[in-house]
């Protein structure tokens, strides 16, 4: 049994997390840190993210404008005192970045460049070519270095939080290499683990994106908010639902359908293809749904066109778009169009916290996709997530050290011990020790994903999300008899993937209850038995708690500052 003793722990070496980490190094070098992450952290999923990073860094722009582009694109589930709080941090996180290396793309006069993205009213995303997220992990990554306090606990598997006395305490994981368990306490702990994409089946998330830490802060008591509130991108390859960025529509490049026809001007003119998500989205449906769209191998598509742009200019803004049209579709968009469809992208909703990544459990805090503050209410825009993670992880880093800093001794052992031992006991000996049947990892995970992509998807309605809550407490007790091939404890992915499908399956049910309960369609969520947004009603986060059954809901004020909720038009 090993236990080990740190002020701060932190869950996540992404964006969010590495810049928490660096925070807290920087408020005192006398601070220990844990960093603890399921893979190496430069594999985190922060570095696929491709198109740029919002702030306001020019005279054109302008705080209240980046505000009210965000909440507008919230259709007003943002809490404002929140976004206020983001815009006014953004630039300097920037800069910051720009002082640790980041090689932000530059303008011919030399200033950091900035490029259209939709639903903002001007050029605010900063980017690095198309690999703005390789080059904010990469830096981050390189920066938390410098700090020897830092104790990174690379590939080891967070598989449950410690709580001792109404307070988290740390966690325990598993170290992938060793197949050992080990309880990491901390005086505070931060949850940055990102999203969980891959509850559905067609997404542009990698397979470690799985709401682990969504899960853990639930089954601890704290309350996930708005989880019905998930991100559709409209552009991603079919079959693989590899994401083509939008900065390759920032850049020029437009939506046809198999007519040849910019579809867009049917549904948002004043926009076009640099509308939000949410409505781009939902547009690309009705298109295939008049028999307008192309069909393929993978189903129906439309296309993106690059052609007008020319080689040089995609090959120095968005390479990356070409390297996988050429990679993933065999084809050139200098010469062709791309085939796009939507599909799961982000998700909006997530651990409830404070403005400071705080939750309602003393000691834990979350914060980056994982966590919901909330600036993206009911639909996030792109280039907003990636400064969320710098401005709150900095934010939280900070809150989370100070919390640390004033808590005299380090958490008791004998609770950690007792919680490592139930972890052993549940994991080795329970699941690992469970005979191979008629249930699999794989089979329960690929019916959640396409009844979540069948039912909870871009369009929803009342007897489909009941069926989809229902088919998912039958999940949630077919997976007691799951059993695994593989027994071995070094590096077992079958082992893995059943508590990854455990956390996820507890995810599902509250992204599906939290969307039957909220009568109305706001953002990305779309209820054709309740076509209109109702604010007298739903003007409102939800809350979604654990029980031994389903979760319960409840709900929560949005905090409304100087932006009074007003229809939403483009
Ligand atoms: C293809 C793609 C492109 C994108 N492009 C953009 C963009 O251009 N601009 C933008 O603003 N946003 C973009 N986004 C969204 C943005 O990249 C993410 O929201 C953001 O990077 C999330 O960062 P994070 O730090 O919260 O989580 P992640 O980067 O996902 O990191 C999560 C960390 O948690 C760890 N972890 C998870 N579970 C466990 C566990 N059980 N135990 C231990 N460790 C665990 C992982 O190992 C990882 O280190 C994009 C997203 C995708 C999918």
């Amino acid at each position: 049994m090993e236990r080990t003793a740190f002020d701060l722990v932190i869950v996540g070496g992404g964006a969010a997390g590495l810049r928490a980490a660096i925070a807290a190094a920087e408020l005192d070098p006398d601070l220990t840190i844990a960093l603890v992450s399921k893979v190496y952290p430069m594999r985190s999923h922060t570095v696929s993210a491709e198109g740029g990073t919002a702030a306001v860094l020019r005279d054109y722009d302008s705080f209240d404008l980046h505000a009210q582009d965000t909440i507008k694109g919230s259709d007003f589930l943002a809490d404002q005192d929140a976004v206020e709080y983001f815009v006014a941090h953004c630039p300097q996180e920037i800069i910051r970045l720009e002082h640790w290396g980041c090689p932000w793309s530059r303008d011919e006069d030399g200033r950091v460049s900035q490029r259209a993205f939709g639903g903002m009213s001007v050029k605010r995303t900063v980017y690095a070519a198309d690999k703005v997220g390789f080059h904010i992990l990469h830096t981050l990554f390189q920066t938390s270095m410098k700090y020897e306090q830092i104790h990174r606990f690379d590939e080891s598997f967070v598989t449950s939080l410690i709580l001792d006395g109404g307070a988290c305490t740390g966690v325990v994981a598993m170290n992938l290499r060793t197949g050992t368990m080990a309880a990491i306490q901390g005086k505070a702990t931060i949850l940055a683990t990102g999203g969980c994409g891959r509850v559905y089946e067609f997404t542009t998330n990698g397979f470690i994106k799985t709401g682990d830490g969504m899960a853990l802060a639930y089954r601890a008591g704290v309350p996930l908010k708005d989880m019905e509130m998930v991100q559709f991108h409209p552009t991603c390859l079919p079959g693989t639902g590899i994401l083509i960025t939008e900065a390759a529509r920032g850049e020029g490049g437009v939506l046809v359908n198999k007519e040849g026809e910019r579809y867009m001007q049917r549904y948002l003119p004043g926009k076009m293809e640099l509308g939000p998500r949410d409505i781009l989205s939902r547009a690309m449906i009705q298109e295939i749904k008049a028999g307008r769209a192309f069909e393929g191998p993978y189903g129906p598509y439309l296309g993106l066109d690059l052609r007008h742009l020319g080689e040089k200019r995609i090959n120095e803004r968005i390479p990356m778009v070409r390297e996988l049209a050429e990679k993933y579709m065999g084809l050139d968009p200098v010469h062709e169009l791309i085939p796009v469809r939507p599909g799961q992208h982000y998700i909006m909703g997530g651990v409830s916290t404070g403005l400071k990544g705080e939750t309602a459990l003393p000691g834990l805090y979350a914060v980056g996709e994982t966590a919901c503050v909330s600036i993206n209410g009911a639909n996030r825009l792109g280039s907003n997530s990636l400064s969320e993670c710098l401005v709150f992880g900095a934010a939280c880093g900070l809150a989370a050290a100070e919390f640390a800093k004033k808590r005299p001794s380090y958490p008791r052992g004998a609770t950690a011990r007792e919680a490592l031992r139930k972890e052993e006991a549940r994991v080795f000996d329970g699941l690992l020790g469970r005979e191979r049947g008629k249930e699999t990892v794989a089979g329960i995970r690929v019916e959640m994903q396409q009844l979540m992509e069948r039912d909870v998807g871009i369009f929803r309605e009342e007897s489909a999300l009941a069926d989809a809550c229902g088919m998912l407490a039958k999940l949630r007790d077919r997976f007691a008899a799951v059993g695994l091939a593989d027994k071995d404890r070094v590096f077992n992915t079958e082992l893995t993937a059943v508590l990854e499908l455990d956390f996820m399956l507890d995810v599902a049910a509250t992204i599906a209850h939290s969307a039957r309960d909220r009568h109305e369609s706001r953002g990305a969520h779309s209820r054709t038995d309740f076509p209109q947004r109702d604010d007298a009603n739903f003007l409102k986060h939800t809350l979604a708690f654990r029980t031994d059954g389903a979760p319960r809901i409840d709900y929560l004020p949005v905090k409304i500052t100087k932006w009074q909720p007003a229809e939403r038009k483009y």
